[in-house]
């Protein structure tokens, strides 16, 4: 077998985990909007795609879809600062919103996206999913309404996590082998 899988020293959570959870995820959020009209999803791009796709499948009720382009990470550690790549913000005029990400780490790249939603996009009611939340010490004070899973304080990869920008494909969540962080 070749390919980016190689480079993971250790797999957290393979693909039938990942599955099941997401399903555990769309039927909690199912129950929860069912009443909640009109409903839009946002996920932070890149990190939050896959998620996107595979959570969306598994809420059945209407919904639209957005996405918001933001960057904090260099490397494996946290910049500090919260970079918007656009911008527009989404129509969320009136609507139920469900902001998607990967990772819940520092807090702040959910705090800032929820704070300019708030301020910027009269919603009616905004929560937030993490498909991973990292046990570590916040930034802010925000923790998300929907959590996949609790991982430990350390840099993970996989189901459109990135390291520089590879990795995204993969499967599952691991952590790489150290001979492939750059020194
Ligand atoms: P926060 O703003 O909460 O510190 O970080 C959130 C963003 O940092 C996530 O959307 C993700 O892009 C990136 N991030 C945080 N922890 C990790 C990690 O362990 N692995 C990867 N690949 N990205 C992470
Ligand atoms: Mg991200």
């Amino acid at each position: 077998m070749s390919g980016p899988r190689n480079h993971l020293e250790r797999i957290l959570f393979g693909e039938t985990e990942i599955r099941k959870c997401i399903a555990d995820l769309g039927a909690a959020i199912t129950k929860d909007y069912k009443d909640k009209r009109p409903l839009s999803v946002v996920t932070i791009l890149q990190g939050g795609a896959l998620f996107m796709a595979d959570l969306i499948r598994e809420i059945h009720l209407p919904l639209k879809i957005e996405s918001i382009s933001v960057s904090s990470y260099e490397g494996t550690s946290s910049s500090g600062t919260v970079k918007f790549h656009q911008n527009g913000m989404p129509d969320l005029n009136g609507r139920h919103v469900l902001i998607l990400d990967d990772i819940l780490d520092s807090g702040r790249t959910l705090f800032a996206i929820q704070s300019r939603f708030e301020g910027e996009c009269q919603p009616l009611s905004i929560q937030t999913c993490v498909f991973l939340s990292k046990q570590c010490e916040r930034a802010v004070e925000i923790e998300a309404d929907y959590v996949g899973f609790e991982v430990g304080d350390e840099f993970v990869v996989g189901y459109g996590l990135d390291y520089n920008g590879e990795y995204r494909n993969l499967p599952e969540i691991g952590v790489l082998k150290p001979e492939f962080y750059e020194k």
